[in-house]
């Protein structure tokens, strides 16, 4: 038997129930795992609210560490007694233990503790493949500016860290002016409070009226015009979140008249569609994290138990860094 966290219908925090289930044996391809910490992220808000809809009942979460238990046929890369980290489909990691695919299941290396392993998979794989693998059509070199919305949250202070590793002018917005502090302190070049500044302004600012290359958006609604005025000729809008409601249907023109812009909606999931693409970006992020380019900034921790808690303060922009469920 495991404890896990359920929900029966989609709704507010208070959908988040505790209960007790049993765990059986992994069957082909999969894998049975013991979680030490759970990664706590924004898309599990959308899973309950509904904006992104689940079967139910249904689990929640898709990042945890721990140690595997048992292997299913035909899984060669884990063995049990493994440390292992992941972020994964279908939801289901807010749990002591569970059956799981073991495709993007990876091994945790020696240097890099459970909780940081738990706080670092799904956010940082992120923030790899739109900093590394989302380019604009010009490219992107040492120098060029782009800019990072809801940069101290916990996919953004990673990619203001791995940016400066880049040798990228990452330009952060935030909600609160310590906040934008905590963006510069992890390697932002400038940082705006969009709560309180025109930031299409101040990036104007900034950049001396080029506008910027590239703008990582998982704001949504309430940023999505103006960071199309942000963008240079040929631009590139990587839209990847809806922090504040989905970005609303727009007519394609606009692009043109803003200087024939680029714009891609992206997933994480489109990137580790199979075990190579995965290990690949798993080892590309623990690389820059066991050597310190990368550090990981837990700023949060909720028994599992307290999950209700925990989806508020990430609702109500209280948190920073990541955060993570921790288990008794
Ligand atoms: P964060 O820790 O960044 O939390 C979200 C942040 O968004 C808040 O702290 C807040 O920062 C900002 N925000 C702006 N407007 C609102 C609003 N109306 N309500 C709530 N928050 C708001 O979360 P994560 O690091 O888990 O994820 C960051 C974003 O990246 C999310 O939108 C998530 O869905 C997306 N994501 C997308 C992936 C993909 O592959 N497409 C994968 C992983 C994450 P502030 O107060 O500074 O504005």
């Amino acid at each position: 038997m495991t404890r896990a966290i359920q929900i029966c219908q989609h709704g507010g925090p208070e959908e988040l129930q505790l209960v007790d289930m049993p765990v059986g044996a992994p069957g082909p391809g999969e894998v049975r795992i013991r979680h030490h910490a759970i990664g706590l992220n924004f898309i599990d808000v959308y899973h309950r609210t509904g904006l992104y809809p689940l079967k139910m009942p249904a689990g929640i979460g898709m990042e945890a560490a721990g140690v595997i238990e048992a292997v299913g046929e035909g899984v060669t890369h884990l063995r049990p007694g493994d440390r292992a980290a992941y972020a994964s489909n279908p939801p289901g990691s807010y749990c002591e233990a569970r059956v799981m695919p073991a495709m993007n299941v990876c091994r945790l290396p020696d240097a890099i503790d459970f909780e940081t392993g738990a706080a670092m998979m799904l956010k940082g794989l992120t923030a790899q493949y739109l900093l590394l693998k989302t380019r604009p059509v010009e490219g992107l070199q040492p120098g060029d500016h782009v800019l990072f919305h809801a940069a101290a949250g916990g996919v953004g202070l990673i990619a203001c860290q791995w940016a400066r590793a880049l040798g990228l002018q990452l330009i952060a917005t935030a909600g609160s002016a310590e906040k934008c502090q905590l963006a510069l302190d992890n390697g932002a070049a400038h940082a705006i409070n969009y709560r309180s500044e025109d930031f299409a302004a101040r990036v104007k600012e900034i950049t001396e009226g080029r506008g910027v290359k590239v703008v990582y958006d998982s704001v949504g609604k309430d940023t999505w015009d103006k960071s199309l005025d942000c963008l240079r000729p040929l631009g590139l809008m990587a839209s990847f979140g809806n922090a504040s409601g989905p970005v609303p249907p727009f007519a394609p023109g606009i692009l043109g008249a803003k200087g024939s812009l680029y714009v891609t909606r992206q997933t994480l999931f489109s990137h580790i569609t199979s075990r190579a693409s995965t290990q690949a970006m798993a080892d590309a992020l623990f690389d820059v994290v066991a050597s310190g380019q990368v550090k990981i900034h837990i700023a949060q921790r909720y028994p599992l138990e307290q999950v209700q808690q925990a989806h508020r303060d990430l609702e109500a922009r209280k948190t920073t860094g990541s955060t993570i469920l921790t288990l008794a």
